[in-house]
């Protein structure tokens, strides 16, 4: 049987919150697949989207591609064992195992950028106080391992959130990428991206599966760069990605 390697962001491409499924699904008609640390459910797929997914886990060699943190890649019921999570950050191998190489290819590239991405944090924080809204930034790590700065607004007010952000931050040193998607702000240094770990991990995949096409699946901006590493790429037609793409055709 002939298999394609499916490289698949999960948030807004597979599930999402209750706020952004669509209105014409009944809610009883929802699956939960991502769920907060206390087991209750936060992403829910609708039932097109779970065929898809069991779909792409049939007939593909499924392997996420997720902005989230290792622990919360943990807390989706996907079916999979390698992984690319944190934007990058860290690689799980086909044993579902931390890839220690690229650990420690990560380790080596962050540390030189810690500090500056505490002090994102603190002008962002800074700002958010002096003008008395509820936004919340921090650094993201895994383990010890700072990878990126993130805000987001306690009410999820993205235009409040974006203004806090843009006079703290009015611009970022050459290389890094500023990604906003909803109530999320992601500052994140030159090293990290998910491109960068998909080039990683895509030559050991092309070696063990010849001629296997590749199909990059997602919803944002920054998936775009390790979806063009990609044979095709697939997208939700209402999404970042998109833009207005189909609208209207
Ligand atoms: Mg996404």
């Amino acid at each position: 049987m002939i298999r394609a390697i499916a490289l698949v962001d999960l948030d807004d491409t597979l599930f999402q919150t209750l706020r952004k499924c669509p209105p014409d699904v009944p809610a009883d008609r929802l699956t939960p697949l991502g769920f907060a640390r206390d087991g209750s459910p936060l992403s829910y797929a609708t039932p097109r989207q779970m065929q898809f997914l069991e779909w792409l886990a049939e007939t593909t060699h499924l392997v996420p591609v997720t902005a989230r943190s290792l622990d919360a890649l943990r807390r989706a019921r996907i079916p999979f064992r390698a992984a690319v999570c944190a934007h990058g950050g860290v690689v799980l191998d086909d044993a579902g195992e931390v890839d220690p190489d690229w650990a420690e290819t990560i380790a080596s590239r962050a540390a030189p950028h810690a500090g500056q991405l505490a002090d994102l944090a603190d002008a962002i924080g800074g700002e958010a106080k002096a003008r008395g809204v509820p936004v919340n930034a921090r650094v993201l790590t895994e383990g010890a391992l700072p990878l990126y700065t993130l805000a987001k607004h306690d009410h999820a007010d993205a235009d409040a959130l974006f203004a806090v952000v843009d006079a703290a931050v009015p611009s970022l040193p050459a290389g890094w990428t500023d990604h906003r998607n909803g109530n999320n702000v992601a500052l994140m240094p030159p090293y990290l991206g998910k491109a960068h770990a998909v080039a990683h991990i895509l030559p050991g995949l092309r070696s063990r599966y010849p001629d296997a096409p590749v199909i990059g699946i997602g919803d944002s901006h920054t998936d775009a760069p390790f979806m063009g590493l990609c044979d095709f790429a697939m997208m939700p037609p209402r999404s970042q990605l998109a833009g207005g793409m189909f609208d209207g055709r």
